[in-house]
């Protein structure tokens, strides 16, 4: 009797310091454009630090976007992570996310790289930028991206295929910038002058600048990034385009994330993305890919910063959602493959 009493006391207590324990009662289950050995560290890090665990998915954009879609309220999906701002403006224009009053988030990511209407919220970025030979080109002889559309670079330019949303963001972009007639004739100008017709990949454009198929093409920084870390010596340099017109400047991305609009753990999941737009997250974050920050009190980490500060394009990325069908159809036009 004394054992039972001692015993159920013993339960007491250890219920009442359960409740006050910070346990592990959050779990986010997140779908992923992005590569695993991207998000696995930032998934690892909030863990520790949170003891929320978090389960993952990743596939193609276009097969998450299917997949909750098809599962509808049932999705056990909180968090919709992609990795284009197109992507992203597609995710919301489908109702497939829901808008986070956040100030944390409106004061750590700058205006032009989140939804207007908070559904989605870019939280790394990348220039897609100009890289050149070193052996060919000299960087005065650079200056926009209208001008690899002038005779000067006949035969000499390279492009990835029309078909990666990185392209279609990028010529989205230049619609809002330069209206339809004017991106149309800056792109016709970029297929007159391709060397070869454009590639799978970024990798593969910047190799075959270095076969010497071509001297300059458009690609993100952190594809010469990752190039650049397996030869120190390439014989490619990043160009800033665009850093003297006025209200231009690089195109940049975001990959970002949006809080699903049938989550089972709103508040987790957006505590979560919170803890993504702050500083330790945020190189986390960026550093995993050779990306920049999208916070602006964070810094890029020095490998990526050894590239050079750039004026970013002041676009809100939305449009490269919006104008995305506009520039699918201009590229069709205009023969760019
Ligand atoms: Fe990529």
């Amino acid at each position: 009797m004394k054992y039972l009493k001692t015993f159920a006391r013993l339960v007491v207590i250890a219920a009442s310091l359960c409740s006050a324990w910070p346990v592990a009662a959050d779990e986010l289950m997140i779908y992923s454009a992005r590569k695993q050995q991207f998000i696995q560290p930032l998934f690892d890090a909030y863990t520790r630090e949170t003891g929320v665990e978090i389960d993952h998915q990743t596939g193609s954009i276009d097969s998450l976007l299917n997949r909750l879609k098809a599962e509808g309220d049932r999705t056990p999906a909180d968090i919709l992570i992609a990795v284009d701002a197109g992507n992203l403006w597609q995710a919301a224009d489908q109702g497939l996310l829901q808008p986070i009053d956040s100030k944390l988030l409106r004061a750590n990511i700058p205006a032009n790289l989140r939804d207007p209407e908070n559904r989605w919220f870019g939280l790394s970025l990348r220039a897609r930028t100009i890289v050149y030979s070193t052996e060919r080109v000299q960087p005065e002889q650079l200056s926009t991206y209208a001008a690899l559309g002038e005779d000067h670079w006949k035969g000499r330019l390279l492009l990835r295929t029309s078909k990666k949303d990185y392209n279609q963001s990028l010529v989205a972009m230049m619609i809002a910038e330069y209206g339809l007639g004017g991106a149309e004739k800056i792109v016709r100008g970029w297929v007159k002058n391709l060397a070869q017709p454009p590639y799978d990949d970024d990798i593969q454009t910047m190799m075959a600048i270095l076969e010497g198929q071509g001297d300059v093409a458009i690609v993100n920084s952190y594809y010469y990034g990752r190039l650049l870390r397996k030869d120190p010596d390439l014989k490619l340099a990043l160009f800033w385009p665009n850093q003297n017109e006025p209200g231009s400047g690089v195109h940049v991305n975001v990959s970002g994330a949006g809080l699903t609009k049938f989550a089972k753990h709103p508040e987790a999941a957006i505590r979560f993305i919170e803890w993504l737009s702050t500083s330790g997250a945020q190189s986390l974050f960026a550093d995993a890919n050779l990306e920049y920050p999208v916070n602006p009190q964070v810094k890029p980490s020095p490998e990526v910063a050894a590239w050079g500060a750039f004026k970013a394009s002041p676009f809100n990325l939305t449009k490269a959602g919006e104008l995305q069908e506009a520039a699918i159809r201009l590229m069709d036009r205009a023969g760019y493959q």
